[in-house]
């Protein structure tokens, strides 16, 4: 297991699946693409569109493409802290 990184803060999080440990695959709210309570990873950083994210489960590090772009709306899909369900 990796140390956490120490870019990682609880403030900063993604709902990304993990390729490392697949906890999402039969959760419910994962599978909605919704803001999950208990699965979500440390952003660590951003280039872009492409982020730079630490699981806190199995402290796995990968790149994730979200093909959102470097904007302000990235921010607010990816990091907003609780589900907004607008549809
Ligand atoms: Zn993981
Ligand atoms: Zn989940």
């Amino acid at each position: 297991m990796l140390p956490l990184d120490p870019q990682a803060e609880i403030g900063r999080r993604a709902w990304v699946p993990c390729p490392g440990c697949e906890d999402t695959r039969d959760c419910e709210p994962c599978g909605e693409r919704r803001a999950c309570s208990r699965h979500w990873r440390y952003l660590l950083s951003n280039k872009g569109s492409l982020l730079h994210l630490q699981c806190p489960g199995c402290t796995h590090v990968w790149t994730h493409e979200s093909g959102f772009g470097a904007t302000r709306s990235l921010w607010s899909r990816v990091t907003s802290g609780l589900p907004r369900l607008s549809s």
